[in-house]
């Protein structure tokens, strides 16, 4: 098997736990890897770098084009772009995509959800264009652009074709925000009609589709939105299958691609042992189907499936109280 070269930022917080323990869970499932560990974040900081994102850290990935990241704490009002902004816009990873699958051993209000939220990942208010109009008075620019809204809609519909899902939603609020919201729409709507109309296409403002999505789930199969929305829908999604310790994503561009859990730095159970591990080995799952590694992450599914139906050996914020680490290693006990 060749050996894979994989960029791994461990990140802030339950950062290096739960990455700590996913490399060892894709290590024993028998991926021929080669890490290369570098920081971001508050770490990076810490260790003597002048940036949450080192150069040194966008370099290796740009060079190795896979990494497998751990949530990392931007300090609040230092002057420091967030590393997630500056890593998504620095490497152009334009798409995230964020699975939200309903476990059977995860028991929430919904079953059966299976929707797959497209976040448009450059734009939008995370522009990082603010200004001070006059003293008391700012704005934040919400920019949109023909090019990043075509690309993240062919994204969808072109992942939707491959993954054999049936019907993409676009939500918006197009009502109000006529241009930006309105370029999205019209440009989906064209991919839609000129590239694939054999897929289902939808349009729904995101308050009424908010509500859709906690009245009913299981009419959504795709969701298509711009950053802010996605980022919001994510955690919503994340919630209705049993919150962020279960919610995998993944950050696509043309060159590079990173994967990492929807959650964030968990700084109130960091150092702990108490963080749930499952959504970074679900992320790298994505990522060993990325890397055409499928065998490897269909094992490590399996396993980790076995262990949720178990229910013996949950972390806390699925209701039982093993670690982090006693998780990891049962996942390994159960590779078969
Ligand atoms: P959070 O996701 O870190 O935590 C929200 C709640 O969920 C907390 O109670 C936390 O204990 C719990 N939680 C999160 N992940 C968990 C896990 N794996 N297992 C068990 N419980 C878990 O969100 P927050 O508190 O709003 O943000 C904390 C920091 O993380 C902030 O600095 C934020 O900027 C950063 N953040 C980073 C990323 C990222 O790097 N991708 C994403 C979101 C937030």
């Amino acid at each position: 098997m060749a050996k894979h070269t994989i960029v791994l930022i461990p990140g802030d917080g339950i950062g290096p736990e739960v990455t700590l323990a996913t490399r060892r869970v894709v290590e024993a499932a028998g991926l021929s890897v080669e890490w290369v560990e570098l920081p971001a974040g508050a770490t990076a900081l810490e260790q003597g770098f002048d940036n949450v994102l080192p150069q040194r850290t966008l370099a290796a990935i740009q060079a190795h084009k896979v990494a497998l990241k751990g949530p990392v704490t931007t300090p609040i009002g230092k002057g420091f772009t967030s590393v997630n902004v500056q890593l998504r816009k620095k490497l152009n990873l334009y798409a995230a995509v964020r699975p939200a699958l309903s476990l059977d051993a995860v028991k929430t209000r919904f079953e059966k959800v299976n929707i797959v939220v497209v976040r448009e990942n450059t734009e939008g208010l995370y522009s990082g264009l603010e200004q001070e109009v006059v003293p008391g008075v700012v704005t934040s620019l919400k920019v949109a652009t023909e090019v990043a809204c075509t690309r993240i809609a062919r994204f969808a519909f072109r992942y939707a074709t491959r993954n054999q899902r049936k019907k993409i939603t676009v939500l918006h609020k197009a009502n109000i925000m006529k241009m930006s919201d309105g370029l999205l729409l019209a440009c989906a709507r064209r991919i839609y009609e000129e590239e694939y109309p054999n897929i289902q296409y939808e349009e729904l403002i995101i308050d009424a589709g908010s509500m859709k999505l906690v009245q009913d789930p299981s009419r959504f199969d795709m969701l298509l939105t711009e950053n802010l929305y996605g980022d919001v829908i994510s955690d919503l999604c994340a919630g209705l299958v049993g919150g962020l310790g279960v919610v995998p994503g993944a950050n696509f561009g043309d060159d590079a691609a990173m994967f990492e859990a929807v959650h964030g730095s968990a700084p109130d159970i960091a150092g702990k042992n108490l963080a749930n591990p499952l959504a970074l080995i679900m992320s790298a799952v994505l990522m060993l189907k990325h890397i055409h590694e499928d065998a490897i992450g269909a094992k490590i599914e399996a396993a980790y499936k076995q262990v949720l139906s178990e229910g013996k050996t949950l972390t806390r914020d699925l209701g039982g109280s093993a670690g982090t680490t006693e998780f990891a290693d049962t996942v390994i006990a159960n590779l078969k």
